[in-house]
């Protein structure tokens, strides 16, 4: 049979639109073999998606992707394969979560000087999880007619420099990695050509990253055009790097990132699933 892995995908339990369960039924019926469930900062989403999983015969791989700040700059790293079970990194992920939380209300206040009020009321009727982050101010801010799309309110109210940008500080690489190469997982680089990094940077964060022990990067990725696939695959080559494609899928609204509609992997690249399905 063949197979079709998704790597990265995102549900209720972060700031994905659909329940695990539904995830995973889309995901079936999109031929996907084996997907990756990783929503952003917790483990929570995983006990249904395993369940679910079992009942279509999907091969569900445990993950996570963790907010990052490594200099000066926010950077996701993904967990695949991690023990959801693993304490210190639940432990880290509280962590993160009350980071979350608190940056949520820092958001509503500086949201309210702007003059949006009760925003934060508004977001969190988005948030059907632990996890409250900005994609549910955005589409609170959308729904209440303050923005025509999710790309505008990004631009227009959450980015740097935006009224409802709160800086702060997220894990360090390190203990990203530490939480997840301790709960058995393999670090991944996600979607690197969205931090918009000169190669110079970019070198830099993966020779720190290989250093802690970090493994694979995204190649293929919902977020990466073609022409930035090609220089993704060549940094994975030359820094011999496990190579990984996923979706990063959030929501059926968006209709330019679908669960598995991923190009295959670019040629000379170890997949980051030869880990687990070692031939014989
Ligand atoms: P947070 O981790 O709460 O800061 O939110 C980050 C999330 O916001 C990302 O994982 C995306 O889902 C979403 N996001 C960031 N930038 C954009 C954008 N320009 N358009 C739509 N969604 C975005
Ligand atoms: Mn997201
Ligand atoms: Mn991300
Ligand atoms: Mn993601």
């Amino acid at each position: 049979m063949s197979t079709l892995h998704d790597l990265h995908s995102h549900s209720t339990a972060s700031d994905g639109a659909l329940r695990p369960p539904d995830l995973i039924a889309r995901a079936a019926a999109a031929g996907v073999t084996v997907l990756a469930l990783t929503d952003h900062d917790t483990l929570d989403g995983l006990p249904g998606a395993t369940a679910a999983a079992a009942d279509l015969g999907l091969s569900l791989i445990p993950g996570v992707e963790i907010s990052v700040t490594w200099s000066g700059q926010t950077v996701h790293i993904l967990g695949l394969r991690v023990n959801p079970d693993d304490a210190a990194l639940n432990q880290g992920l509280v962590g993160l979560q009350a980071f979350r939380d608190w940056r949520a209300e820092e958001i509503g206040r500086r949201l309210a000087r702007a003059g949006v009020s009760a925003a934060l009321d508004g977001a969190r009727r988005f948030a059907q999880g632990r996890i409250i982050g900005r994609t549910h101010f955005a589409r609170h801010l959308v729904a209440s007619g303050h923005s025509p799309d999710l790309r505008t309110v990004f631009k227009r109210w959450l980015t740097q420099g935006k009224p409802g940008h709160v800086p702060g500080e997220w894990a360090s690489l390190e203990q990203a990695i530490a939480w997840i190469r301790g709960a058995g997982g393999i670090a991944v680089i996600a979607h690197p050509a969205r931090y918009r990094m000169t190669s110079a940077k970019l070198r830099r964060l993966i020779e720190q990253f290989q250093a802690l022990g970090g493994e694979g990067i995204e190649v293929v990725s919902g977020s990466h055009s073609r022409d930035d696939i090609v220089s993704i695959a060549g940094v994975a080559r030359r820094h011999r790097l496990l190579a990984s494609a996923g979706s990063d899928f959030h929501d059926p609204e968006n209709p330019w990132v679908e669960l598995g509609q991923l190009p295959t992997l670019p040629e000379g690249l170890e997949p980051v699933w030869s880990r687990w399905e070692q031939a014989g």
